[in-house]
């Protein structure tokens, strides 16, 4: 029987989304291939993790150690490569995330095993892995097969599935030792500092109004804050607002902002880029307003207004005040 490799991301002495995400995946292609379900723990406190994760993988492999207490690429690559050539797994999945972007491509050069970054849905062919991967900044789907190769190693971007327990699993706990002859990292953590919150923690609210670069200038900024003070929610954004100076960093949703989970997300003039939408996975309600009915906002929109923002910003103040 073949193994199916996760490799868990925490930080901050949390199990990170990404790690359920790549468990519930890997958790289906295992059932596909009648493959084992590995979770790969590289960390300095296994007790606070193994719980989270051992009823979702066959077995964890936890390899534990005073200096895995801070990610480090390059003792992962290390670790990883050895753990590797022991058991052979069919596919190894990491996270598209800072981390598994800082080793991946060095793990792959390491094992001589292909990797795929950055996928959206792993298919299996005829018992071949296939990807599929956003091109021309996630206007088309493209599906890559990979090298024939005994193994595969494969990013998955955050955000593509569920983080639900499935499955039924005992995770059977191994403890391995880090190798005495890996060598000191060149790079040393420092410390972690977090976006400041802000007067008001965008990942908490219950409403979020959030705006795009379709607003223009910042000027407009006032208009939809007036709309958002009238509705009682809080006002978030996409990157470009932020880069601009319109909104302070605290209100950006996405991969490097926030992960927020409102019950109502309304965006305005946001195209729907993969790192904002990636942000808003958790929400429950999401409205978009675009001008572009080709706007990829759209798929992911339960309801969807193809017009000028500030035509239904106005509308929504009229109605209200009526
Ligand atoms: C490493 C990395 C990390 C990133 N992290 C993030 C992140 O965390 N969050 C994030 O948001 N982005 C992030 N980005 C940027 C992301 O790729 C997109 O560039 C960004 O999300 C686009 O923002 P936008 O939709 O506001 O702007 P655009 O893509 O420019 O879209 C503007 C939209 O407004 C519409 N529009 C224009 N005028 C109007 C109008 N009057 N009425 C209605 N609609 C109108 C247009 O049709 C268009 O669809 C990241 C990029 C990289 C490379």
């Amino acid at each position: 029987m073949g193994e199916i490799f996760v490799v868990v991301e925490h930080r901050e002495e949390e199990i990170r989304e990404i790690t359920f995400q790549m468990l519930w995946k890997a958790n289906e292609l295992a059932q596909a291939l009648s493959h084992s379900l590995t979770a790969v723990l590289l960390c300095d406190n296994g007790e606070a993790f193994v719980p989270e994760i051992g009823d979702r993988a066959d077995r964890v492999i936890l390899v534990e150690d005073e200096s895995l207490k801070n990610f480090s690429a390059e003792r992962y690559k290390e670790i990883l490569k050895g753990l590797i050539e022991e058991y052979n797994p069919f596919l190894t999945l990491m996270g598209h995330t800072p981390w598994g972007m800082e080793f991946a491509p060095a793990l792959s050069i390491k094992t001589g095993l292909p990797l795929a970054t950055d996928c959206v849905d792993i298919l299996i062919e005829d018992g071949n892995p296939k990807v599929i991967r956003q091109i021309y900044n996630g206007k088309l789907f493209s599906k890559v097969s990979f090298k024939a190769s005994e193994g595969y190693l494969i990013t998955q971007r955050p955000g593509a599935f569920p983080t639900d327990k499935v499955g039924d699993r005992q995770g059977e706990l191994i403890k391995k030792e880090i190798p005495a002859d890996i060598p000191e990292p060149r790079k040393q953590f420092v410390e972690f500092v977090d976006t400041a919150a802000g007067e008001m923690d965008i990942s908490q609210a219950e409403f979020l109004v959030s705006v795009g670069r379709g607003v223009g200038e910042e000027e407009n900024i006032k208009v939809v804050q007036d709309l958002v003070d009238t509705l009682g929610g809080v006002i978030s954004c996409s990157r470009p607002v932020v880069d601009k100076n319109w909104l302070p960093k605290f209100h950006q949703v996405g991969t490097s902002g926030k992960t927020v989970k409102p019950k109502v997300y309304l965006a305005l003039g946001i195209s729907g880029a993969f790192q904002h939408v990636a942000g808003i996975s958790g929400a429950g309600t999401v409205i978009a307003v675009n001008k572009d009915k080709k706007a990829p906002i759209f798929r992911v929109a339960d309801y969807g207004v193809v017009d000028d923002l500030f035509k239904v910003v106005e509308a929504l103040k009229k109605k209200l005040s009526a």
